[in-house]
């Protein structure tokens, strides 16, 4: 990992456990053999069928057997990794593999023994002895702790174990989770107990532990800001983030014959593990443009440590057995393909939402405020002291004093006024020419400027001591911690990495070694013979055969292994579907159609938590939200007798439980009536109409009306009262005149008919 590249890949690192208890009892035989010196892992095939088959070979960073320290592991994989989140890299460890094979082991191992803790305790060890050892340098370390348990996050340190935690994104600093809790930690046992802490909530929550964790991805999050003075004379601010997960086991589910809402689970949890299988698959294949962080909430959370801005390391973790061979290849093949995804690393320089800044800025605040308090004491004691010296002469003088004399003598100071005040009050006790009113008085006053005096020398030492919690915080190397460690310790742990790094040296110049091997092997050679030329073509072809072989059968593996994938898929796509369909058949008939599109229409899918929500009822036409149902004035749904409020709060009496009912808003049906719209009538139709309906007497009989359909020219006045009134509503025999009544008997124009009679008895 040289730190100039811009780019580096994944390092990937598997761990072979010992064969346990159970296994060597039942004699089952180790299919696994790791070669240290070369970074490799060879796994047999144990069906007896395959006596000839090749062995499969992985390469890998580098590879650790059943006899792996702990120690050694750390200093050789993890602890370059640390030391770059030291600096201000973003670091992330991954533990992958079948559940059992020492995921756990590695990331937290056994508590007690100091031989065999895991990286977890061990970076911690490695922070906080870093920090000691730093000069002219501040730190801030904390730590979260969270779970992702089917695709729900929970905090481990929240005192609410049963509130479940949201992720949300920020343009500038990223995916984060909403509400994590983190402890500011300022040694190794406080870090330490933040993880206890975290275990055992992990536990609470979960009925069977085995299980639990075997289905569930633990990140332990640790977060390391550093200030420093840089070159430009500015405090500089570095922050690193360690990701330590320690992910669910990798097993497939689906053999475990989930049913149910044991599927609905498993289904879940492959969704973050076969998300993480997808990003890395898209990272390595560089056809596709789209990785789908989106997917699951692990991959969204760890996004940065998947070809982004971090240092990754994956330990996969694998068992020797025989009968765990096909898991133990399928891990071998995810994480090989893991080591081609290429990260960007950088330094988090001075980034917004750095805490230290924070601190240091409320430090700077509160040491201020304290200046100012004794500065104001010490001016009141100088004008005392001084007699009737004037104000401005006290507050130079005041200004003038130095910060150090002003914190030793502050205790004096308060000696000193308290004894001033107790000898007034003697005074007036012992003074017999008071009255006894005035003494009361007198003495009352000195009493409440001691009480004052009291307050005031409090709340100066609270404001004090809030200061000192906050720097104390603040890490300083050799000042906060003691370094127990000596010159010659140093020295070894020097040794130590040294011989780690050579280690690693060796074995990348071996395994460059033994792939130019290959390549070059034909070129060295000079044939003295024929005979002697095929001989060695005959090897060589021999060897290149083999290959062949090897690599047909990884090839037909991976058939195999993609067909029973797909045949997986299918199986729970053929659940999921069947489970479709009893819904489906409650739906149609339990539920009225116009029920189901109400629900359908106020559906939408919410992007963020990836969930369906329902809209609020609205009115149909308008689209205004309804008012919700208003509280009543004690701000209960309803209102209630004292009686019940009391009986409510003491007795789990199911009558006063009204207030636990789910309200559901009034659902307002669709419309299905129309507003009364008068019917449209062509004019000519109306007119006609009307004059079907007018009584007779009112029937005038106009020629007029003749003449102007002849063309000709009619007297204006005329013309004009002959007109229909405009209206854009047609008329209606009550609200419209009719047309007669315009006529006056004034009107020019004489009618040429007489009017008639009306109706004669006869
Ligand atoms: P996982 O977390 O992957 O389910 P664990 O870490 O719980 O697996 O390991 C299962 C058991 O195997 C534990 O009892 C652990 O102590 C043991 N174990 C795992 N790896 C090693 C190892 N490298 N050396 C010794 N014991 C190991
Ligand atoms: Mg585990």
């Amino acid at each position: 990992m040289s730190k100039s590249k811009s780019s580096e890949s994944v390092k990937v690192v598997v761990r072979c456990r010992p064969m346990n208890e159970k296994e060597r009892a039942a004699k089952y035989e180790s299919v696994v053999s790791v070669d240290v010196k070369l970074g490799q892992i060879i796994v047999r095939n144990p069906r007896e069928s395959s006596g000839n088959e090749l062995p499969k070979i992985f390469t890998f960073d580098a590879v650790y057997g059943w006899n792996s320290k702990q120690l050694e592991m750390y200093d050789e994989t993890f602890r370059p990794l640390v030391e770059s989140v030291l600096l201000g890299f973003n670091g992330t460890i991954f533990a992958y593999g079948q559940t059992g094979t020492g995921k756990t082991y590695t990331m937290e191992g056994v508590r007690n023994d100091p031989e065999k803790r895991g990286v977890i305790p061990n970076s911690f060890e490695h922070i906080f002895t870093h920090i000691s050892r730093s000069q002219n340098q501040q730190y801030l370390v904390r730590a979260s702790y969270l779970e992702i348990y089917q695709e729900e996050i929970r905090d481990l340190l929240s005192k609410d174990q049963s509130r479940r935690l949201e992720l949300r994104e920020r343009p500038d600093t990223g995916v984060y989770v909403k509400d994590l809790s983190s402890f500011v930690t300022k040694s190794v046992r406080e870090i330490e107990h933040v993880m206890n802490v975290g275990n055992q909530n992990r536990s609470v929550g979960a009925t069977n532990m085995n299980e639990h964790s075997s289905r569930s991805h633990a990140i332990f999050v640790i977060t390391v800001e550093c200030s420093e003075l840089g070159v430009d004379g500015e405090n500089h601010i570095r922050v690193g983030k360690l990701n330590l997960v320690d992910l669910a086991g990798s097993e497939r589910q689906t053999k475990t014959g989930a049913q149910g809402e044991r599927l609905k689970e498993a289904t879940k949890i492959n969704l973050s593990l076969s998300a993480l299988g997808n990003v890395i698959s898209a990272l390595v294949d560089g056809r596709s443009s789209h990785i789908p962080y989106r997917d699951s909430k692990l991959t969204r959370l760890l996004q940065d440590s998947l070809g982004g801005n971090a240092r990754t390391v994956m330990v996969a973790n694998i068992g020797p057995a025989s009968y765990n061979v096909e898991e133990t290849l399928t891990t071998l093949r995810y994480s090989n393909r893991a080591k081609n995804i290429k990260n960007k690393p950088r330094i988090n320089e001075d980034p917004k939402d750095a805490l230290l800044r924070e601190f240091q800025e409320e430090i700077a605040r509160l040491k201020a405020q304290l200046q100012k308090r004794s500065g104001k004491k010490k001016r009141r004691r100088l004008r005392r002291r001084a007699g009737e010296g004037s104000d401005d002469e006290g507050l130079e003088s005041g200004e003038t004093e130095d910060d150090e004399e002003d914190g030793d003598d502050k205790g004096d100071y308060w000696r000193e006024q308290q004894e001033k005040l107790e000898k007034e009050r003697k005074a007036i006790l012992e003074d017999h020419s008071l009255v006894a009113e005035e003494k009361a008085r007198l003495l009352k006053e000195k009493e409440r400027k001691m009480e004052d005096l009291r307050k005031e020398r409090e709340a100066g030492e609270k404001l004090a001591a809030k200061v000192k919690a906050m720097e104390s915080k603040l890490l300083v190397g050799g000042k906060n911690i003691v370094d127990h460690t000596n010159e010659q310790q140093r020295m070894l742990e020097q040794k130590r990495q040294e011989i780690a790094e050579q280690k690693r040296r060796e074995r990348e110049m071996q395994q460059q070694m033994e792939s130019r091997d290959e390549e070059t092997l034909e070129l060295k050679e000079t044939y003295t013979s024929l005979q002697q030329e095929v001989d060695i073509k005959t090897k060589k072809l021999k060897k290149l055969f083999s290959k062949l072989q090897s690599v047909k059968a990884e090839i037909q593996d991976l058939q195999e292994a993609h067909i029973n994938e797909r045949q997986e898929m299918e199986q729970i796509q053929n659940e999921l579907t069947r489970d479709l369909k009893l819904k489906h058949l409650i739906i149609e008939n339990f539920i009225p159609l116009e029920e189901k599109n109400k629900i359908v229409n106020r559906a939408f899918f919410d992007e963020e938590p990836e969930e369906w929500k329902m809209k609020p009822i609205t009115r149909i036409e308008d689209d205004h939200q309804m008012m919700s149902r208003p509280r009543s004035a004690v701000s209960y749904w309803r209102p209630l007798s004292h009686h019940a409020r009391v009986a409510m709060m003491l007795k789990p009496d199911m009558r006063y439980k009204a207030e636990n009912i789910i309200m559901l808003d009034m659902d307002i049906p669709a419309r299905t009536t129309k507003e009364y719209q008068e019917p449209v009538i062509a004019p000519k139709l109306a007119a006609a109409l009307e004059d079907a309906l007018r009584d007779e007497d009112e029937i005038e009989v106009d020629a007029t009306s003749f003449h102007s359909s002849l063309g000709q020219m009619l007297p204006a006045g005329a013309s004009g009262s002959l007109k229909k009134p405009k209206s854009g509503r047609p008329r209606t025999g009550k609200k419209s005149s009719t047309p007669t009544s315009s006529y006056s008997p004034s009107s020019p124009g004489s009618p040429l008919y007489p009017q008639s009679r009306g109706l004669v008895p006869k």
